[in-house]
């Protein structure tokens, strides 16, 4: 109540002064005559806000750089002006400290210095100690800001409201919705609890990273008004000079993490000058002050990097229709004329991204955006303009870091380490080294390429190869090429060969079907021996359909599941691929959209029918949010499919799918697990084995066709019923899921299934033996990069692994392809083949019971001479 009255009564003055210093400076602006108006502007305008106070400096600065009033370097002016301020008296210091501390100064601190080292306009900083011993600074907000700023806040809404109603010519700024769209975060400035979520949020991101730092925050102790972090000792960001490690990569290193916060965490400083970076003399950079942090959503990030990409390689129509896209307000309004805003806006993109990229600038390039955007009667969106004042300001500190900085230079080496291609200098160079060896393999894909189109191995999608392998035999462990060379095989065609290629069981299976006439569409004792040996593996009782591919069970799961439910939803993970059908692709790859707890489904591929993907209710594996989602729209979905161990992240959360099913089970929802990949490869049987749970129905793939196509869907009888007929054709249609096929259960796919299953069935040994060799290969290839000093993550279990050059341990998927140096990773697979190793470039990489300890041992050495040739040539500097 009391707060309320001293808030009402602050809007009302801060409405006066708002009124009188507006007249004022106004009237300054209007005497000042003729001459050049916008430097004047520019001038009257600075005054202005620094009488007005913090919350109009940001405002005014994202504002202006928004109408394109304000020059670039009119950022860095502002932020003089608030240097050298005096800080709060004594009184005032010790009210908020009573206030903000969770108990007296002297209990929370072995010691606290009441004279501040740094003062802002919202708060100052204090050096204390902790009772620990560890050296502290605490950062105080100053007392009465946070009322001034909600009053402020107020009344420059409404101000904006009223300014946009009278004034005709500010309407095209668009002021209430730029405003709206400020108020929360300039709020936020002075709430100390909200900046040190978002510090430790920050500090997650760069968890281990080589060169990056942020303070870690006593959340603990601190509250709104009051932040507790450990103090770093380190060079102030304005006087780099002092500091010994080379100016030219330490400003590569920053450009970096400007990008990296951007493009990989959609979570990045608004503010990064001088005065909040610090420096170690080995490179290390501290970032500190994160008052205000921009966001960009991951539609944000997409749209960003398509843009990027397609400006590098000068398709100016497709990068004018991603900026549009993305960043643009009301692209309706460039709608009619259409082709005269492609025009121009081709204009600008050829002018920054070609002519004169040498000397690339962002203010440049955003000074004529913002101008050709004013021409159409648009905008760009706020978020677009909080980063580009990101970009700016950081762009600033690094140039007077390194004045001959090349940005452009520094931001393509970016992008070609963190994009799927290969840049120009490496491709020539596996042209000459690689392409040399294999001539009988380019010449086929080349030939191919007029007659076959191969989407997941000669023309991969999305991620497409340079240097695709045709093989003309495989064998045990190795492949051979066309060419002749052989290889350790890290691939197993993505899974079926657990035995290796063409054992001698599996041969001499297919060779009988085919002798027996490879009969389909009738019965054969093949199919009844495949089907046995799976339903067995499943416990008493269990049912199994078969299918010709992963891709196919998964389907006929779906299916089976909406006629035995009656209902019609499914509930997917993000990031897990169920094959490619429009349902199993639904935000499985690459592209993924809304809030990380509550994903939103996006399609994953051209020609997918929306409503397949509208109607898909998305979770996020591993996450308790998902509950919630999953009890909220349980009276519609038929079942939940999930992959228990999804090939992305090469483990699983037990606990997690414990409480799935147990909710599941409560809602009548069925949960389906897809083990195309792991079923029969982690386990006899699957995951289900390691993770005790018992899902309603298993789709199966892979391994259990020995290397032919296949698929199975196996689960309880009941549930797996509802594909059996009933005898009755009008029921059968009305009641009865139809899941078959011509292929379905062919005498040869089940006979080379049959000898596989049976082999591991009769020899569990091999598991152990997978679990061995993986356990010591990813702790060979740890070992490695750890005395080679590269930032990788090697992760897997049970004949499962993958391989990331990265500093941090994905959680989600979709944190995969974030800060993965993506080069790498398809170099490390050419390098490899040097050394006698064929791995996919970007898949998880499977052991089958073929590998021998001697080819373990090639992998291991062949990677670590890889990675050294890799290091020594400069790959994993800044
Ligand atoms: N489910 C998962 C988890 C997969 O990884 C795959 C394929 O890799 C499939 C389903 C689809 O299987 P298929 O390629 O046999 O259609």
């Amino acid at each position: 109540m009391f707060y309320g009255v001293r808030l009402a009564c602050r809007a009302a003055w801060e409405g006066v002064r708002i009124i009188g210093w507006t007249s004022f400076y106004a009237a300054v602006y209007a005497a000042g005559g003729r001459g050049d108006r916008r430097a004047r502007l520019s001038g009257v305008l600075r005054r202005y806000l620094l009488r007005m106070g913090p919350m109009y400096v940001k405002a005014g600065q994202v504002l202006g750089t928004q109408s394109g009033i304000l020059p670039g370097q009119a950022s860095e002016e502002f932020r003089h002006f608030f240097s050298d301020l005096p800080p709060m008296g004594p009184a005032a210091l010790e009210t908020v400290l009573r206030r903000g501390l969770p108990a007296p100064v002297t209990e929370v601190f072995a010691d606290f210095d009441r004279v501040p080292f740094a003062v802002g306009s919202v708060a100052q900083i204090h050096s204390a100690v902790s009772h620990e011993g560890e050296r502290l600074a605490v950062k105080v907000v100053k007392d009465g800001v946070q009322e001034r700023l909600a009053a402020a806040s107020w009344v420059l809404a409404r101000l904006a409201v009223a300014v946009h109603a009278l004034v005709p010519p500010l309407r095209k700024y668009e002021l209430p919705g730029h405003v709206e769209e400020l108020r929360p975060a300039l709020l936020e400035q002075c709430d100390m609890h909200k900046e040190a979520s978002r510090q430790s949020e920050v500090a997650r991101n760069f968890r281990n990273h080589p060169f990056l730092r942020v303070p870690r925050v006593y959340e603990e102790l601190s509250t709104r008004d009051v932040l507790v972090m450990e103090y770093v000792e380190a060079t102030r960001g304005e006087n780099v000079e002092q500091v010994a490690f080379p100016r030219t990569d330490l400003a590569a290193r920053l450009q970096d993490v400007f990008y990296c916060m951007v493009y990989f965490h959609g979570l990045f400083h608004v503010d990064p000058h001088p005065g909040n970076i610090m420096v170690g003399d080995d490179g290390q950079i501290i970032l500190v002050d994160f008052g205000l942090v921009g966001r960009l959503t991951e539609e944000d990030r997409w749209g960003l990097s398509a843009f990027y990409y397609a400006c590098i390689r000068h398709q100016w129509d497709l990068a004018t229709e991603r900026f549009t896209r993305t960043f643009v307000v009301h692209p309706e309004r460039v709608a009619a004329r259409r082709a005269d805003y492609e025009r121009d806006f081709t204009a600008v993109l050829q002018r920054h991204f070609q002519e004169v990229s040498a000397n690339w600038s962002t203010m440049g390039f955003l000074t004529d955006t913002i101008r050709l955007m004013h021409r159409y009667g648009t905008r760009m969106s706020t978020r677009f303009t909080l980063l580009a004042l990101s970009l700016l300001t950081g762009e600033g500190y690094l140039t007077m870091v390194d004045p001959g900085i090349d940005i452009w230079r520094n931001a393509r080496r970016f992008t070609d380490r963190f994009s799927p291609y290969l840049g120009d200098d490496l491709r020539e160079r596996f042209e000459r080294e690689l392409g040399a060896r294999m001539p009988g393999s380019r010449a086929a894909r080349r030939e191919a390429a007029g007659y076959l189109v191969a989407p997941t191995h000669l023309d991969r999608f999305a991620m497409p190869s340079a240097f695709p392998l045709i093989v003309a035999q495989a064998s045990g462990s190795k492949v051979r090429d066309v060419d002749g060379n052989d290889y350790i095989d890290l691939s197993l065609g993505y899974g079926p060969h657990i035995l290796g290629y063409a054992h001698p069981d599996v041969v001499e299976a297919v060779r009988g079907a085919v002798t027996d006439g490879a009969v389909n569409a009738i019965g054969s004792p093949s199919e009844l021996s495949l089907a046995r040996l799976i339903a067995e593996a499943f416990g008493p009782g269990a049912k199994v359909v078969l299918s010709n591919s992963g891709t196919e069970a998964v389907q006929m799961a779906l299916r089976i599941a909406r006629a035995h439910t009656g209902r019609q939803r499914v509930a997917k993970f993000e990031g897990h691929f169920h094959g490619f059908s429009d349902q199993g692709m639904v935000s499985s790859w690459f592209r993924y959209r809304g809030d990380r707890l509550a994903p939103e489904p996006v399609a994953n591929s051209a020609g997918f029918h929306d409503a397949v993907v509208d109607d898909t209710l998305l979770l996020q594996y591993g996450e308790r949010a998902s509950f919630d989602r999953l009890l909220d729209n349980a009276s519609t979905l038929a079942c939940v499919i999930v992959e228990p161990m999804p090939a992305a992240l090469a483990d699983f959360d037990a606990d997690f799918l414990s409480r799935l099913h147990e909710v599941c089970a409560e809602k009548g929802i069925l949960v389906v697990h897809d083990e195309v990949v792991t079923g029969f490869r982690v386990h006899y049987g699957g995951v289900r084995h390691l993770a005790g749970v018992e899902p309603d129905l298993t789709c199966l793939g892979k391994i259990i066709g020995g290397g032919l196509p296949c698929g199975a869907v196996v689960g309880r009888a009941e549930v797996v019923d509802t594909a059996r007929t009933t005898g009755d054709p009008f029921l059968d249609i009305d009641t009865r899921a139809f899941v078959g096929g011509t292929m379905s259960g062919n005498s040869v796919t089940a006979a080379a299934g049959t000898a596989v299953l049976t082999h591991l069935r009769d020899n569990p040994q091999i598991y152990d033996g997978l679990r061995r060799k993986t356990a010591w290969l990813i702790d060979e290839l740890r070992t490695h990069t750890a005395d080679l000093g590269v930032p990788c993550v090697v992760k897997g279990r049970d004949s499962i692994f993958s391989i990331t050059f990265d500093h941090a341990v994905p959680r989600l998927v979709r944190d995969r392809l974030a800060g993965t140096r993506i080069e790498a990773n398809i170099a490390l697979a050419y390098y490899m083949r040097a050394h006698g190793v064929h791995m996919p470039e970007l898949h998880t990489m499977m052991l089958s019971d073929a590998h021998s300890d001697a080819d373990l041992k090639c992998i291991s050495q062949a990677f670590r001479n890889s990675v050294a040739e890799m290091a020594s040539s400069g790959f994993f500097t800044s």
